[in-house]
């Protein structure tokens, strides 16, 4: 469905999902002055225990959909999973942005390379699996390659790196034989990625490009402006993301991720249909943050062109951090750490830490590269 116009301060935001990103989002809804939403089936969700409201039934129940939707006046999602069939339903009754059909594209991996492609932009070389016969007959110039599940991945699961015809057969197998994507393995120099909002009316904005350090598979390090990027680099990117925004019809948040090989060259590797762990920085580092641009773009407002006014640094805090030293779980040295200039520290609410469990973030901003770089190394340093 439409909007007739703006959904204005005062009405009433949903989110699919009750995650860290939908916690955010419903933090930006509610500094508006929306009412928000939540719909998880968590009783304890991280979106869930700040929303005005919680729907907790799961993504399908059609009960817990026909009372979000009558609860709303629109609905997003926050959780790149959540089955699109859901936001079909929804969209029915409301607006609903991201739509279902493009948060689609972007939860297969297959459909998402051949977007890049349609679009004209550069991937990585990659053939389809989904059976023997494909399997067998793959160009042996893929290889070494990373096998993908088409569908589910996420922090660098759902996939193996295989060198050979034989261990792609056993990955394959590994993988349960699932729809899959043989990537040929790029000699990265480093990883950057974008985000961009649009919104119903055709606004397009974005924000400047981040630079992520990923350890085991999972974002640990985003740095703003991106140390590494030429400014050639940079316009291309923002200029893809914006055509492959542009093209899908897409409403709402978009990340998304490229790759800068060693021979200078800029890859797309994927895109999230949402905000993006490696857009926390705008939290402290914009004017206007990727969580308030969801907000505005499927309220049908205006987006501004986020203005970057300070270099940031944004370290992921992972579960693992409450188990130093092999102990009991304990809380992080959060004194220590806030009383450095210039560290923002943004915790989930998650009850229980897990190692590889993302608990929180923290940004670090300042006046000049080098000292956020100094503030971020001491951080490290107390954390580590
Ligand atoms: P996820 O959904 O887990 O983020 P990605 O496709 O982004 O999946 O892969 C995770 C990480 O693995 C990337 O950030 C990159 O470091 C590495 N990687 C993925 N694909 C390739 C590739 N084709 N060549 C080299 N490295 C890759
Ligand atoms: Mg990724």
């Amino acid at each position: 469905m439409k909007p007739s116009g703006p959904i204005l301060p005062g009405g009433t935001l949903g989110v699919l999902g009750g995650g860290q990103l939908g916690r955010m989002f419903a933090h930006a809804a509610q500094q508006l002055g929306y009412r928000t939403v939540v719909l998880d089936p968590d009783s304890d969700s991280p979106a869930g225990s700040i929303a005005h409201q919680q729907v907790q039934t799961d993504y399908l129940d059609a009960q817990g959909l026909a009372t979000l939707a009558a609860s709303c006046d629109a609905v997003t999602t926050e959780f790149e999973n959540v089955p699109a069939p859901a936001l079909a339903r929804l969209a029915e009754q409301l607006p609903v942005a991201p739509a279902a059909e493009a948060v689609a594209v972007c939860q297969d991996r297959a459909r998402e390379k051949q977007h890049f492609r349609d679009c004209g932009v550069p991937c990585a070389p990659f053939a389809v699996i989904e059976t023997d016969a494909q399997l067998q007959a793959v160009d042996p110039g893929l290889l070494p390659g990373i096998l993908k599940t088409a569908r589910l991945g996420y922090d660098g699961k759902g996939q193996v790196r295989v060198a050979s015809p034989a261990a792609l057969q056993a990955a394959w197998d590994e993988l349960g034989r699932v729809p899959c994507v043989l990537e040929q393995r790029l000699d990265l120099a480093f990883e950057v990625s974008v985000i961009v909002a649009r919104n119903v009316q055709g606004e397009l904005v974005h924000f400047p490009l981040q630079q992520n350090l990923h350890r085991d598979g999972i974002l640990a390090v985003t740095t703003v402006p991106a140390p590494d990027l030429t400014a050639e680099l940079q316009a291309r990117a923002i200029g893809a993301a914006e055509t492959i925004a542009a093209t899908l019809g897409y409403v709402g948040v978009l990340c998304v991720e490229f790759f800068v090989l060693r021979d200078g060259s800029l890859v797309a590797n994927e895109m999230a249909p949402r905000p993006h762990n490696s857009g926390h920085y705008t939290l402290d580092a914009c004017d206007v943050s990727q969580f308030e641009l969801q907000v505005r773009a499927m309220a049908g407002l205006p987006l501004v062109a986020p203005r970057l006014h300070s270099p940031a640094i944004m370290l992921n805090l992972l579960g693992d951090l409450w188990f130093r030293d092999g102990q009991a779980e304990t809380e992080p040295p959060w004194e220590a750490v806030l009383a450095l200039p210039g560290t923002h520290l943004h915790l989930y609410g998650k009850r229980s830490a897990r190692p590889g469990r993302k608990m929180g973030h923290l940004n670090i901003t300042g006046a000049s590269a080098s000292q956020v770089r100094e503030v971020a190394q001491r951080c490290a340093e107390l954390l580590g």
